[in-house]
């Protein structure tokens, strides 16, 4: 006689210790014992709970690491109500541009900023803000595609404008958009992307911002990475070397773009956002159109790029997660790959990740333990974080730059406890 199977019910109280909501416990059991398998419900209950949104530790050497998250920035969270559109000086309504937007432009030297969800929608709002209907040129070596569907025609054609190709796939002149100006007399911008994921080498020529400055259109740049300033003041030994040649907001301005766009989750360090920045009067039209109003930010991100904003005005760059990872140097990482007193001792190779600075590689040191570990890592170590390190040639590899020195602990018992 087989044994009566328990109820949905009983089964999902058995369950209560995991945390998880009775509903969520109750949909578990029912699917473990429909599968004709009660004893399973655990195992669901505990994989659900993985699948939930959680911190995680960034073992992998990727320092912004798209599946989790880019840049790692912390959020303040108030219970209270904030001033996001009340002016407090006037105590008349405000816009919640006004505060992070003026911190911005301060920090990238433009007459005006504002924030957005992230680059694409900030590429997207320029596009159909200050091109509805026209021309905007753009090179045919800058046609890109950034990972997640972010494509340059597919953009340009959500935003109403009309893409103008100009130059060929290797070699694009200043001629080449002065021909495309005369040709459509329609043109309402010339839009240049920065090639962050991708390089074109060997018989190329490339226009530099400061050809195109006076073409007679306004010259929009989309930088994508979103580095500030390419004298990274904010680092006490200057910028690293393999930042060489990234373009910064400020010299794109200065060089003579009416307007850049950029992420905050990537070389800024921040969380997911975009931002525009340049000329008072090309934002004002920004601002006003109806899409500004869609792809607006949250208060939550609207107060942690305020933070962001004012760490990098105090030029305290080791505040910054992302900066701080950025800049150990590899004899740091050796020493604390020895303290953590488990795995061999192992050079590897970081990268910045995140789309960006496609090729390079930085110095990097952790610990190697021989076999594939990474599920049993992801799993984490006594209620501890899930963390995430990679396999290379049959050894597991945890990179200790991407790890903030707070985990190191917890990356050496997980370590230790591996079989
Ligand atoms: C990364 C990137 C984008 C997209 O940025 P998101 O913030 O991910 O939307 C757009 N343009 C360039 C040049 C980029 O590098």
């Amino acid at each position: 006689m087989s044994e009566r199977p328990p109820s949905v019910d009983a089964l999902a109280r058995s369950l209560a210790d995991t945390g998880l909501p009775h509903p969520l416990l109750v949909d578990v059991a029912r699917s473990a014992i429909a599968d004709g398998a009660p004893g399973d419900a655990r195992r669901l209950a505990e994989e659900l709970q993985r699948r939930l949104l959680q911190p995680v530790v960034n073992a992998t050497g990727v320092l912004l690491h798209t599946n989790m998250g880019r840049a790692p920035w912390p959020t303040s969270v108030t219970a209270r109500a904030t001033n996001l559109e009340l002016d407090l000086t006037t105590g008349q309504r405000g816009s919640r541009q006004a505060h992070v937007g003026a911190l911005f432009a301060r920090l990238c030297g433009a007459e005006a900023a504002m924030v957005v969800n992230n680059c694409a929608s900030a590429v997207l709002l320029v596009l159909a803000a200050l091109a509805h209907r026209r021309g905007v040129a753009v090179s045919r070596s800058e046609l890109v595609e950034i990972g997640g569907s972010f494509r340059v025609p597919d953009v340009m054609e959500q935003s109403g404008a009309r893409l103008v190709e100009v130059g060929t796939t290797n070699r694009t002149r200043r001629a080449d958009y002065a021909k495309a100006l005369e040709d459509h007399p329609d043109l309402a911008l010339a839009l240049k992307v920065h090639q962050s994921n991708y390089r074109i080498v060997g018989f190329t020529e490339a226009t530099e911002i400061a050809e195109l400055a006076d073409l007679g259109v306004p010259l929009v740049a989309d930088i994508g990475s979103g580095l500030l300033d390419s004298a990274c003041q904010w680092l006490r030994d200057g910028p690293p070397a393999w930042l060489a040649g990234e373009p910064a907001a400020r010299q794109t301005l200065e060089a003579g773009a009416d307007l850049v766009t950029f992420s905050a989750d990537k070389l800024l360090g921040g969380p997911q956002a975009g931002i525009i920045a340049g000329s008072g009067d090309l934002i004002d039209r920004c601002a006003r159109h109806p899409l500004a109003r869609a792809l607006r930010p949250g208060g939550l991100v609207l107060a942690s790029l305020q933070d962001l904003a004012m760490v990098y005005l105090r030029r305290d760059g080791s505040a910054i997660p992302f900066w701080q990872m950025a800049t150990w140097n590899v004899d740091e990482l050796r020493s604390r790959a020895r303290a953590l007193g488990v795995g061999t001792v192992t050079d590897m190779d970081a990268v910045p990740g995140g789309g960006t600075l496609p090729g390079v590689t930085i110095a990097s040191a952790g610990v190697a333990v021989p076999g594939d570990h990474t599920a049993a890592l992801r799993a984490g170590f006594a209620g501890g974080p899930p963390i995430v390190a990679r396999v290379v040639e049959g050894q597991t590899l945890v990179d200790l730059r991407t790890v903030d020195p707070v985990d190191d602990p917890v990356v050496a018992a997980a370590i230790g406890a591996l079989p």
